[in-house]
C-alpha cells in the first residue's frame, strides 16, 4: 500500500485549508484540555502538519509550515498561554513536526511510514525518541516561565499529549492523504466491505458498551474485535477502529463517564490515561496489520512470479528439473518426453546422474555440488545423455540453487537443453579451421598443434622428424602460367605427395608454397629416405588442365624432433636447413646442424 508516489504539491488554498484544520484542532485542544492552566493535555494538531509534510514534496513544505505556524500562534494567543507564548510555541510545534518528517524521509526509503513494520518503527522512534524529547524541553521551559505549572509537570503533559496524539492520528491521516481509504473502497470486494462493516459495527458496539453502559471497567474488551479487525480487514480497518475508539472513548472520558472514572485524579490525568490506552491499542493492532498487508503483497508477488515460472517451465523447449540436495529429481517439466525421451512422471524420484553418460557423471555431480556451495551463481555443464534419442548427443545443463527461508540451499533448478546441433556445428567449424582450403593439407594452426603433441611424445621416448619443404622457383610458375594455374599446382602438389606419406604422418601448409611434414617414428635417416621418396614422386610433371604439364621441384630442411626443445626452436632449425638447401642449388635436402 505504501508504494504510492508523493502527492502533487497542493495549491495555496490547500495549505490554507491545512492551516484552518490545524487551528480548529489546536484551539479545541487548548479550550478543552488545559486542565492545569499550562499546556494542553491532548495534542493531535501536529499530526496534521506531520502528515502533510510526509506526503508532499519538500517544495511544498514552507507553505504548510507557514500556514500551520500562523494557526498555532493564533490558537496559543487566543486560547492558550497568551500572546507572549504564541511565537515560541508555534516554532516549537513546527520543529517537532519537522524533526519527524526529516527523520522519516531520511531513514525510510519510499518515504511512507505506513507501508510495513520498519517505516512504522522509524516514525515511532522519531516521534517519541527524538522530536518530543527536544520539543518537550523547549515547551516546558516556556510553560514554566509563563505559568505556575512546574517544568517537570509541563514536560510530562507535553510529552504524553504530543506523543499519544501523534501516534494515534498521524499514520491514519497519512493513509487518508495518500488516498488509501478511497483506494480500498475501489478495490475491496463487496464481501470484504460487508465483513469490514460488520466487524467495525461489532467493535463500535463493544466500545460503546465499555465506555457508556458497562458496570465494570472492561477496557480490555474492545481489544478482541480490534485484533480481529487487524487480521481480517487490515490496516485500513484498524485505522477506522482507532478513530471510533478515540471518538467514543474520548467523548465518554471528557463527559466524565465510563471506566476511566475509576482512575483517581483530575480529568487531565484521566485524559492522559485514555490517550495512553488509545496509543497502546494502536500499537497492538497497527504493526500486526501493516505486517499482514506487507505479507499479502509479498504473497501476491510470489503468486505472480510462480505463475510466470510455471508457464515458462511448462511451455519451454528446455527441460526444467528441480533436483534435491542429494541429486534426486523432484520435478520435471512436460518437455522431458520430447527432449530426452522420458515422461516427466518417470523422471521424478530418479537420481539425475542416471540420465548422464558415465563419462560425464563426475562433472555433472561436481557442478550440482558447486551450485549448492555458491547459491547466487549460475553453473553450466555439458554432458552426453545416457540414452541418446533422435540424435541427442550433447546436452547443456544450467544449474542454480534454490534458497529456503533461512537463506540455505534447498535444491537446484536445472535447465537442460539439446546441444547436439550446436556441437555438430562446432565440430564442423573446427574441421574447416583445421584444413587449408586450397590444398586440403592441415592448416598452419592445426599442424603446429600436432607438432606440439609430437614433441611431447618425443619427450617420453618417441623419435620423429620435421621436414620443411618449399617449392623451387614457384614465382616463375605463377608468372608463366598465371596465378590460377599456380593454385592448381599447389593443390596437385599436396595430392601427389600424400601417397608417399604413411598413415599417421601429417602434411601442413605453413604459408604460400611452403609446407611442413611430420614424419612419425622416424629418425633422421628414415626421414631422409622418406624425403627422397617424395622427391621421386615429383619427377613426373604435374598436369594442370587438359594439356598443361608443369614440372616442379622442392628444397627441404630436416630436423629430428628434440623433446627438450619447443616448437619454434624446431621450426627454426628446419628453416635454417631449408635455407642451406636453397643456397646449395635447390631441389635437395639438408639436415639441421
Ligand atoms: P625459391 O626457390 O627461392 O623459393 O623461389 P620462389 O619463387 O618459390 O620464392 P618466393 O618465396 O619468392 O615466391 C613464392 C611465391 O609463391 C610468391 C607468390 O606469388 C607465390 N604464392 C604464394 N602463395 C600462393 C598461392 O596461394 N597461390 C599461388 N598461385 N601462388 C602463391
Ligand atoms: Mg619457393
Ligand atoms: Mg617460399
Amino acid at each position: 500500500m505504501s508504494r504510492t508516489a508523493l502527492r502533487q504539491s497542493p495549491s495555496w488554498i490547500g495549505s490554507v485549508a491545512t492551516g484552518c484544520v490545524y487551528f480548529v484542532v489546536a484551539s479545541l485542544a487548548l479550550m478543552l484540555s488545559r486542565f492545569e492552566g499550562g499546556l494542553a493535555f491532548i495534542w493531535g494538531a501536529n499530526a496534521f502538519l506531520m502528515a502533510e509534510l510526509l506526503t508532499s514534496r519538500t517544495a511544498h513544505w514552507p507553505r504548510a509550515i507557514i500556514a500551520c505556524g500562523i494557526a498555532s500562534a493564533i490558537a496559543t494567543a487566543c486560547f492558550g498561554m497568551g500572546p507572549l507564548a504564541a511565537l515560541p510555541m508555534a516554532a516549537i510545534n513546527i520543529v517537532e513536526s519537522l524533526i519527524v518528517a526529516v527523520l522519516c524521509r531520511w531513514f525510510v526509503a519510499d518515504r511512507m511510514v505506513t507501508g510495513s513494520i520498519r517505516p512504522l518503527i522509524v516514525f515511532i522512534v522519531a516521534l517519541c525518541g527524538v522530536a518530543n524529547m527536544v520539543s518537550g524541553v523547549a515547551a516546558a521551559l516556556v510553560a514554566s516561565a509563563l505559568t505556575p505549572v512546574s517544568f517537570g509537570h509541563s514536560f510530562v503533559q507535553w510529552y504524553t499529549g504530543h506523543v499519544l496524539g501523534g501516534l494515534t492520528c498521524a499514520p491514519i491521516l497519512i493513509m487518508a492523504l495518500q488516498g488509501e481509504f478511497r483506494r480500498w473502497m475501489d478495490e475491496a470486494s463487496n464481501r470484504t466491505k460487508l465483513e469490514a462493516v460488520l466487524l467495525l459495527g461489532l467493535f463500535a458496539l463493544t466500545t460503546v458498551h465499555v465506555f457508556f453502559w458497562a458496570r465494570y471497567p472492561l477496557l480490555f474488551a474492545p481489544l478482541l474485535p480490534l485484533v480481529l479487525i487487524a487480521f481480517r480487514v487490515g490496516h485500513m480497518g484498524s485505522a477506522a477502529a482507532i478513530i471510533l475508539l478515540a471518538a467514543i472513548g474520548g467523548s465518554a472520558t471528557m463527559a466524565g463517564v465510563g471506566p476511566l472514572t475509576w482512575v483517581p485524579g483530575s480529568t487531565g490525568d484521566r485524559i492522559q490515561f485514555f490517550q495512553f490506552y488509545l496509543a497502546l491499542s494502536f500499537l497492538l493492532c497497527m504493526p500486526a496489520a501493516v505486517e499482514l498487508a506487507a505479507r499479502k503483497r509479498l504473497f501476491l508477488m510470489l503468486q505472480q512470479s510462480e505463475a510466470r515460472y510455471r508457464a515458462m517451465a511448462e511451455y519451454s523447449g528446455d527441460v526444467v528439473l528441480h533436483i534435491s540436495l542429494d541429486g534426486t529429481i523432484q520435478y520435471a517439466s512436460p518437455s522431458a518426453t520430447e527432449q530426452i525421451g522420458c515422461a516427466a512422471d518417470l523422471l521424478v524420484g530418479q537420481a539425475v546422474a542416471n540420465l548422464v553418460d558415465p563419462h560425464d557423471r563426475a562433472t555433472v555431480i561436481a557442478t550440482h555440488r558447486l551450485a549448492l556451495e555458491q547459491p547466487g551463481a549460475v553453473h553450466k555443464v555439458e554432458f552426453r545423455p545416457l540414452v541418446s534419442t533422435d540424435g541427442l548427443e550433447w546436452c547443456e545443463m544450467v544449474n542454480r540453487a534454490m534458497i529456503d527461508e533461512r537463506g540455505l540451499p534447498s535444491g537446484v533448478v536445472s535447465m537442460i537443453r539439446d546441444m547436439s546441433r550446436h556441437k555438430a556445428r562446432q565440430r564442423a567449424l573446427q574441421q574447416v579451421a583445421a584444413r587449408d582450403s586450397l590444398t586440403g593439407a592441415d592448416s598452419r594452426r592445426a599442424f603446429l598443434d600436432k607438432l606440439d603433441r609430437e614433441i611431447e611424445r618425443v619427450a617420453i621416448g618417441a623419435r620423429s622428424s620435421l621436414l620443411l619443404i618449399d617449392i623451387d622457383h614457384f614465382k616463375a610458375v605463377n608468372d608463366r602460367y598465371g596465378h590460377g594455374a599456380g593454385d592448381r599446382v599447389l593443390s596437385a602438389f599436396v595430392e601427389r605427395l600424400r601417397p608417399g606419406l604413411r598413415a599417421g604422418d601429417s602434411i601442413g601448409r605453413l604459408g604460400g608454397e611452403e609446407f611442413a611434414i611430420l614424419l612419425l617414428d622416424s629418425d633422421v635417416d628414415r626421414a631422409s629416405m622418406l624425403c627422397e621418396r617424395l622427391r621421386a614422386i615429383l619427377t613426373e610433371p604435374i598436369t594442370v588442365g587438359a594439356s598443361l604439364a608443369i614440372g616442379v621441384t622442392f628444397s627441404a630442411g630436416l630436423v629430428e624432433l628434440d623433446g627438450a626443445s619447443d616448437r619454434s626452436a624446431m621450426l627454426e632449425a628446419a628453416d635454417k636447413a631449408l635455407y642451406r638447401a636453397k643456397h646449395s642449388g635447390r631441389n635437395c635436402l639438408r639436415l639441421a646442424a
